[in-house]
């Protein structure tokens, strides 16, 4: 299999290279040459438990890993979960819940993240690279902790994750400024995610940087959901909530799912559409966003456009205006013509918008309904779920169910629904208890054990532990300052 440049500028490469160089050397992404067809091997899927059916989805495009090491590899990362990786629960009819918080950070970026590592070794192996790799990691909240996780104390890796300093929420800061390991750092950098990644990008293209470092024997990757390596583990759960349906009966082989799919850096719905690319009766892919909405504009209209307000929400892993991957289905959008996604990307980094006619925005309408759910609506839904089904809702899932209601008034609820659920509700204690009980409480920790006694959902672990861990990483930069404390890092 191989793997080209959404830009057309950067030669082909197989997984193991484009999983290792995380990004194109033209800035663009790596897409697969083609979808692998795995409509008629779900019968066979059913009996797999979900590391085999991951190990299997991913075999499809990791050619030249070896199965059988893969397998492995699988079962561990996903042996670090709750008994079960992904879930299905049945909240009522034709509407279901896919739990993918049950990893070791809490989020659903975990299900890639635990893999990561392997991914990334073997695909060094394979490609012959003797190099040190750094993994740069820009994070809206979720993939920096999840990515500390998974590399850190790993031989030959080191990590630096940086973070919008006003961004994230204050468990999620707590989660990665308190992490262990001699190979990791953590810089908050001023300004929003945005800024975050794009100067993260920016480091990624340096190419006389890059020389530099190599010449130290460093090479960089990313943990990013521009990496294929990231995006692939993702395309596993599609699969097996389809899967545990069937098995379940409580859909026939064949039938059509739509997908709810709470939305930042298009990464997790793209995943849903590869899923569907390959074959899984998909019916709709809906795109939820908070108040920061450029996707549902985009999805209307054709345009993208982020000269506009940036809105920090109660779902901030959710806050991001330039949602990388989308860049992934334009290629495909236009065709597959890395020339036109190449002007449209030169168009976003200079004008910030670019523009797709009006006859692929009905062709997107067929596979995509995207919308967006304001924060008294999130926070309202995120109360009345937990009255009626007494399940308690992330503000990420919340946004998700509550874009759910808003398309099944209009759309009517007879195609059976699963909402991906992104979070554990406890990495955002305060805003999820105030929407659930109307009291505000500011201190996380306190506002996590009044939300357990409201709710009867024990606290995590991962969460209790943290109110003792010291805080290890403090230093905030500047965008501009980025690329000197990766130098420094990388030549420790
Ligand atoms: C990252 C994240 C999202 C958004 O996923 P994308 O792949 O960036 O679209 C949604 N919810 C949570 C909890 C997340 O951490």
């Amino acid at each position: 299999m191989k793997f080209y440049s959404t830009r057309g500028g950067a030669s082909a490469a197989n997984a193991s290279e484009a999983i290792v160089k995380g990004i194109a050397e033209d800035g663009g992404l790596f897409v697969p040459e083609r979808y692998p067809d795995l409509s008629l091997s779900l019968e066979e899927m059913l009996d797999m438990d979900y590391a085999e059916r991951a190990a299997f989805v991913l075999s499809k495009f990791l050619e030249e890993y070896d199965y059988e090491e893969l397998l492995r590899a699988c079962e561990e990362a996903y042996s670090r979960f709750d008994e079960d990786a992904a879930p299905v629960l049945k909240l009522d009819e034709n509407l279901y819940i896919l739990e993918l918080f049950h990893g070791p950070t809490l989020a659903f970026k975990d299900i890639a993240l635990t893999l990561l590592p392997y991914l990334l070794r073997a695909g060094c192996d394979n490609a012959g690279i003797k190099d040190d790799v750094l993994i740069l990691t820009a994070t809206s909240g979720d993939t920096g902790k999840a990515a500390l996780e998974g590399f850190k104390n790993k031989k030959g890796v080191k990590i630096m994750v940086f973070y919008p300093d006003e961004g994230v929420a204050e468990m999620q800061r707590l989660q990665m400024t308190t992490t262990e390991g001699d190979n990791v750092s953590v810089v908050a950098v001023e300004g929003n995610f945005d800024d975050c990644q794009t100067a993260v990008k920016k480091i990624f293209t340096d190419e006389a940087f890059k020389k530099e470092l190599k010449e130290n024997g460093v090479i960089f990757s990313s943990a990013n959901s521009m990496n294929f390596g990231r995006l692939a583990p993702q395309i596993a759960y599609y699969f097996s909530a389809y899967c545990d349906l069937v098995g379940a009966e409580e859909i026939k082989m064949g039938q059509k799912v739509d997908f709810v799919v709470p939305t930042g850096n298009f990464g997790d719905i793209l995943a849903g559409y590869y899923a569907k690319k390959m074959g899984l009766p998909v019916g709709k892919l809906i795109c939820a966003s908070n108040k920061n909405n450029v996707l549902t504009d985009f999805f209307e209209t054709g345009v993208y456009d982020v000269n506009r307000e940036f809105f920090k929400t109660m779902s901030p892993s959710m806050d991001i205006l330039v949602s990388s991957n989308l860049e992934r289905l334009i290629f495909d959008v236009e065709n597959r013509d890395p020339e036109k996604t190449k002007a449209m990307m030169k168009s976003l980094s200079e004008k910030g918008r670019y523009e797709i006619d009006r006859a692929r925005v009905a062709h997107l309408s067929e596979t995509f309904y995207a919308n967006f759910c304001a924060e008294e609506a999130c926070a309202e839904t995120i109360g009345n779920f937990f009255e009626e089904y007494e399940y308690v809702l992330d503000p990420h899932t919340a946004v998700a169910m509550s874009v759910y209601d808003g398309y099944a008034c209009e759309n009517g609820a007879d195609r059976p629904a699963v909402i991906l659920s992104t979070a554990s509700p406890y990495k955002f204690p305060s805003d999820v208890y105030e929407a659930i009980s109307g009291k505000y409480e500011s201190d996380p920790f306190v506002a996590a054990e009044k939300l357990e006694k409201e709710s009867a959902v024990p606290v995590p672990e991962q969460i209790a532990a943290l109110k003792s861990k010291p805080v290890r990483f403090m230093k905030k930069a500047k965008k501009d300052e980025l690329k000197e404390i990766v130098r420094e890092f990388a030549l420790k």
